[in-house]
């Protein structure tokens, strides 16, 4: 029998490498983990956690200024950019040791460097060799910026968090996630922010009120949003960055964000020497116990490019060790299932939601009843600003299951969480009516609305 160095070698240091050598280590397997760059990956060096720390910094300017409205007087502070850049980094490099820890304090082997898989149990980092009866890749993704004139002088979210100096005038490019999170993020930080979409409204995918809706409010805090529209060319000038527009308009700018989608991390890999199976754009083709078509050989999270979540790798990657492992004692083996997945965009105010669009559940349920709520929150009755809160449950009108919830509006990721478990448990809407609300808050309006506005 070959006597392999590991059980599971994991490649990639991120959401889902670190959760699936952590488990499996401290199930007894013999674990390695090979990490080229700083440990816990894009979530927690260029991702989700640096992204939520700038816009909590970003809030703090509308604080300041809605504050005058509760009595408070005096001139509003200003940012010291380079102090958030400092107390960021520090927080991040806790994190990395953190995590660095978690892996070592349950047994797993870190290896430092870039992996090559030369078979299907034996990976290279540089001149050394090790080998494992299964291997999991977890590579995650990279920003992809389209070809166009002048794509040197962009950068991408890797490259805002400490840029230098603070850009005064940014423009952004994309109508996704990344772009629409930080468009709203450098708004509040005191940017005067630009943001170009090619299509005809952002969030191509979530529900078509939200996607208005959260547009309307983005505008009306300051980001001049500009639908329909992309760049020609880009140049570099004495004085910033001269952007030249697809409809023969022009923008000068600091700086240049292109936030136009993420692809697999598969570079130096090998995947196709192997035969690995890959789709066009990279991402591994994997089966529903992500395996690839090569056995012992597996792969969970943004390499895989399914739904580019950390939640979702680290789900990913407990259904893998349960697959490899077998279930912890006295459970049964964890499966993962892709409805109801709730997800939310830090826009300001953010979007929260889970379940299906309006589209999406008329096309699957036929007959929908749609449930809506526009209002201003209390806070805003003396606050000044005019920020209005949208919320909007699709009820199945043959079963009365709410099969959708979405809200744009302050905390909607933190108020979705919750609605999302009675939605996985198959609450009807019978169910919300019967619930009592807490008063006074927006989240009591999801158990308030009575009558259909559409059916
Ligand atoms: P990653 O976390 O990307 O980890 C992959 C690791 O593999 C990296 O550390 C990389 O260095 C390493 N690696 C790659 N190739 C090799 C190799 N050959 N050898 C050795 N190591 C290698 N998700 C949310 O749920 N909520 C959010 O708010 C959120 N915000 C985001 C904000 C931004 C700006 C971005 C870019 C992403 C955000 N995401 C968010 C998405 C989330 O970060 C990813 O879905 C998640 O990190 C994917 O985890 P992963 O394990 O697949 O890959
Ligand atoms: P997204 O896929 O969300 O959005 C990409 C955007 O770029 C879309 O608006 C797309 O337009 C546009 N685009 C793509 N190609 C081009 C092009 N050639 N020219 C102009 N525009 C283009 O990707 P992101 O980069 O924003 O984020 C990647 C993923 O990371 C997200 O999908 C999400 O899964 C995850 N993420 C999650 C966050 C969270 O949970 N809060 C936050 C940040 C990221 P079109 O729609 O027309 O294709």
């Amino acid at each position: 029998m070959t006597v392999f160095d590991f059980d599971l070698l994991v490649i990639g240091g991120g959401s889902g490498g670190v959760r699936a050598a952590r488990m499996a280590a401290q199930r007894g397997a013999r674990v390695a983990l090979i990490e080229a760059q700083a440990m816990g990956g894009t979530c927690v060096n260029v991702g989700c956690i640096p992204k939520k720390l700038y816009s909590y910094a970003a809030h703090f300017a509308k604080s300041f200024e809605e504050s005058h409205g509760f009595g408070w007087v005096g001139p509003a502070p200003t940012l010291d950019w380079a102090a958030l850049k400092v107390n960021r980094a520090r927080e991040i490099t806790r994190l990395n040791g953190i995590y660095l820890q978690l892996l070592k304090g349950a047994g797993v082997t870190v290896i430092e460097g870039w992996a090559t898989l030369l078979d299907a149990h034996t990976v290279a980092v540089g001149e050394q060799r090790f080998s494992a009866n299964n291997l999991l890749i977890a590579t995650g993704g990279k920003p992809h910026v389209p070809e166009m004139a002048g794509r040197e002088h962009v950068i991408t979210s890797n490259g805002i968090f400490d840029l230098e100096p603070f850009p005064k005038r940014l423009l952004v490019v994309g109508g996704g996630y990344i772009a629409c999170e930080f468009a709203s993020i450098f708004k509040g930080l005191g940017a005067q922010v630009t943001q170009l979409y090619r299509g005809a409204q952002v969030l191509r995918g979530f529900d078509d009120e939200i996607r208005a809706f959260v547009a309307g409010e983005m505008r009306k805090a300051g980001v001049d949003l500009r639908l329909n529209a992309d760049v020609a060319s880009i140049e570099k000038t004495a004085s910033g960055l001269q952007v030249r527009l697809a409809d023969g308009g022009s923008a000068e700018v600091d700086a240049v964000l292109y936030a136009t989608g993420r692809v697999p991390l598969v570079q130096g890999l090998g995947l196709e020497a192997l035969g690995v199976a890959q789709k066009p754009d990279g991402a591994i083709q994997v089966n529903d116990h992500y395996q690839t078509s090569v056995p012992h050989i597996y792969a969970v999270g943004d390499v895989t490019a399914r739904i580019q979540l950390t939640p979702v790798a680290l789900g990913e990657a407990m259904v893998v060790v349960d697959h490899l492992l077998g279930a912890a004692p006295g459970k049964a083996p964890r499966s993962m299932s892709y409805d109801f997945i709730p997800t939310a965009v830090f826009t300001h105010p953010n979007i929260g939601t889970v379940g299906f669009t309006e589209a999406e559940a008329r096309e699957r349920f036929g007959a929908v009843r749609v449930y809506k709520s526009e209002f201003k929150a209390l806070k805003h009755t003396l606050s000044g600003s005019s920020e209005r809160t949208f919320m909007k449950l699709l009820v199945d009108d043959a079963s009365d299951r709410v099969v959708g919830l979405h809200m744009v509006g302050a905390e909607a990721g933190e108020i979705v969480q919750g609605f999302a478990v009675a939605m996985k448990a198959g609450a009807t809407k019978a169910v919300f009516d019967s619930t009592i609300g807490i008063h006074p808050t927006a989240a009591e309006e999801f158990v308030t609305m009575r009558e259909p506005v559409k059916s």
